[in-house]
Order: structure tokens, then sequence, then C-alpha cells
């Protein structure tokens, strides 16, 4: 079990509550619905400062073709419809906060405490940290640090912020290459540098960015940038280490760097948890973990037969549900119901009186 002092300095009042979700990822967040249709409430949160785990994080645009009856939707939109579906249940949704800390208390329930100092009392816990806390992998040369936040990104909040900047992208990704063809239409000039005259991204915006530095509207380096050169704390040029063994300054007023993210599964390590390779062992019944209270879904655990989809984690989600309740509640019988036509279901639903409508109609049809 981990200990965050600092956040522990400041704790404030606990939020009680049936169930803390570690990870608002498709999983963590089906997860709501899930416990919500047993009647169990949850508190959701997040490292990252939006829902929806690696679909937004790392492809919000792109489609996602298997989804059970979505013959297509991105990873923005499955994370839309997932937070409608999700509302009817009211969870508290804390972003831009890793929990830190897990632990369990004498009476048995769970004090869970968030780098944000939110601590939570709940009588469950459910992980679904995916790959774990995302971490942009980052540049690690001479005067970066310096200017991190200020003239060094790892994210694009706002392109119009870019207007009539120098800007250089580094990386060779979609990120990088999305990003260098998208800032043409913003900054004043933009320059791409990759190790490598090969691009991982996708083909058409490869061209598309040659095709940009054939019009001199962008331009693209091989090469390293090895130092920055930094005076008064303003970003002034980055030295750029060529194939050719030769250096050369660019000027640069803000740096973009999209080397990827790494996952660290980060305090989830610390909190007691059997682990087998970076993942949270669970039984296929309830998906829990070694530790009983405690249960992981989605990405982050494993099981024999595991695959890390986002339908599996769903799957994971509603049998964890099922599980939950009955160790919260034990020895009350849970009857499985089923949503288009449990009276129950409707109300938790808030669809009561919209149900009992179309049977109305559907009778007097008849
Ligand atoms: C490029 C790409 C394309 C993909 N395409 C598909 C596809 O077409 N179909 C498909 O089924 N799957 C696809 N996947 C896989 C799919 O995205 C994952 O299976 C899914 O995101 C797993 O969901 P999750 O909720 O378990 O975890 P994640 O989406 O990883 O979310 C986990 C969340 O937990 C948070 N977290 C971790 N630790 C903590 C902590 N201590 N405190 C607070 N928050 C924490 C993280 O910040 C993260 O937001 C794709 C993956 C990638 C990378």
């Amino acid at each position: 079990m981990s200990f965050n002092d600092s956040a522990l300095k400041f704790e404030r009042h606990p939020i009680q509550t049936d169930v803390v979700i570690v990870g608002a990822g498709p999983c963590g967040l089906f997860q709501v619905f899930e416990l919500g249709l047993l009647g169990l409430k949850a508190q959701l949160v997040d490292s990252l400062k939006a829902p929806g785990g690696q679909c937004v994080e790392l492809y919000p645009d792109k489609p996602i073709y298997n989804i059970p009856a979505v013959p297509v939707c991105t990873g923005q939109e499955l994370t839309d419809r997932l937070l409608e579906q999700i509302k009817p249940f009211g969870a508290g949704l804390h972003l831009g906060q890793e929990v830190t800390h897990v632990e369990r208390q004498e009476n048995g329930r769970f004090k869970v405490v968030t780098s944000a100092a939110t601590v939570f009392d709940a009588g469950a816990v459910v992980i679904a940290g995916g790959v774990g806390s995302f971490q942009p992998r980052r540049l690690d040369v001479p005067g970066a640090s310096e200017v991190e936040g200020k003239y060094l990104h790892y994210r694009v909040k706002d392109p119009r912020a870019f207007a009539d900047q120098d800007a250089v992208i580094c990386g060779g990704g979609d990120s990088a290459l999305d990003w260098a063809v998208a800032l043409v239409e913003h900054a004043r000039s933009v320059v791409l540098v990759h190790r490598r005259p090969e691009f991982r991204g996708a083909a058409a915006t490869v061209q598309k960015l040659y095709a940009l530095r054939d019009e001199l509207r962008a331009d693209v380096m091989i090469g390293q940038v090895k130092e920055l050169s930094v005076v008064d704390g303003v970003l002034k040029s980055a030295s750029v280490l060529g194939g050719d063994s030769v250096v050369r300054r660019v000027d640069v007023d803000q740096l973009l760097v999209f080397f990827g993210l790494s996952p660290k599964l980060g305090p989830i390590a610390e909190w007691g948890i059997e682990i087998n390779k970076k993942q949270l062992s669970v039984d296929t019944e309830k998906f829990q973990t070694s530790v009983p209270g405690i249960y992981a879904v989605g990405d982050i655990n494993t099981y024999p037969g595991k695959k890390k989809l986002i339908l599996s984690g769903f799957h994971e989600a509603a049998l964890a549900a099922f599980a939950i309740k009955e160790y919260l509640e034990p020895g009350k019988k849970v009857h499985l119901q089923y949503t288009t036509t449990s009276p129950l279901m409707h109300k938790r639903l808030g669809v009561a009186d919209e149900a009992t409508a179309e049977e109305r109609k559907a009778a007097g049809a008849r």
C-alpha cells in the first residue's frame, strides 16, 4: 500500500460511495453503467484531463469498427456515447488527478486518495486503469526542462496559439505529422524534425507534408534535436544533428514533441495487488484481483485467453458489477433483469415514464 504524504496532508472530507473506479477509459465509463443498473453508485477518477482513455488520448478521430451494433464510430464519439449512456447514474467524475493510494480499512471499506487530495470512502474499488497513467515520452536534452509548458509542449491545446510563431515539431508518427500539416495554417513557419526519412504515420499525411514542403510552406529535417538555446527563459533555437553529422541551428518559438506516450502502471503497482507482467491477475467469474473487494476490468487485467479489446472490457464490467453487488450486499439475491422490460431498470435509468407511455401506446394499439 502506498502513501503519498503530500496528498494526505491536505486531504478533504471523504466522499462516500459504493465504488471508486480508477480510470475513465471506455471500460471505466461502462462500469458506471453496469453498476448503476444494479443500484450501485460510483465515482470515477482519471489522471487525464478528459474522459475516454486511449480512445481519446491516442486515437480520437480514428474509426473503430468492432463495437457491437455500432458499425463505425471514432474514439471520441464512442466516449461521448458512453458519457451519454451513464448520465442517469450521476457518477462523480474527478479528472486530472491520479489515484495514488488505496487502503483497506479495519471496517473492510476502502480509503482511496488522489494526487489532488480527494479522498473517498468506498465499499469496493474497480481498477480500469488500462495500460496505466499516460506520460508523454520527454525530450531529454539541455534546456528542455527549463522551457517545458511555455515553449516546449507535448500536446496542442489550441492551434491558434501558434499564430505568427516559428514552430518546430519532433516525431515521426501520426501526431507529429498531423500537427505539422495542421499548423501550416496557423504558424509563421513549420519544420518537422524526425530522426529517419521513414515515417510511422499515415502515408497520405506524409505525402501532404512533402507537398507542403514543395510549396515552401513547411520543411522536413532528418535529424535529432540535441540542445535547446534558451536566453532569459525564452526558447530561441534548437540544434539539430543531421544524419550527415552536421549540426544545424533552427529558429524556434514553440517546440512540439510527439515521441509517443509511455504508459506507467504507476501507483497501482503499490497497492499490494498481485501483478503479472504489469497486469492485474483476475478470475473470470468476478474479475476480482488478489485483494477481495478490488476488481479489475479492461486492458489492465489478465486471465487465460484475455484479448485487449473494448468489447471484452464491457463484458468484464457487467460480470464485475454483479460480483460487487454480491460483495457489498452478501446473501441478497440479485436477479438478472432486462432493461427492455424491467420497471426497476427503467426507474434506475430514469425512463420509467417513457416506458409506461410506450406500454400504454402498445396496449392501445392492440
Ligand atoms: C491506436 C489504437 C487503436 C485501437 N483500436 C481499437 C479498436 O478498433 N477496437 C478495440 O476494441 N480496441 C482498440 N484499441 C484498444 C482499446 O483502445 C483498449 O482496449 C481500450 O482503450 C481499453 O480501455 P480501458 O478502459 O481498459 O483502458 P484505457 O483506455 O487505457 O483507459 C485507462 C485510463 O485509466 C487512467 N489511469 C491509469 N492509472 C490511473 C491512476 N492511478 N489514477 C487515475 N487514472 C488512472 C488512464 O489515464 C486512462 O485514461 C486500440 C488501441 C490503440 C492504441
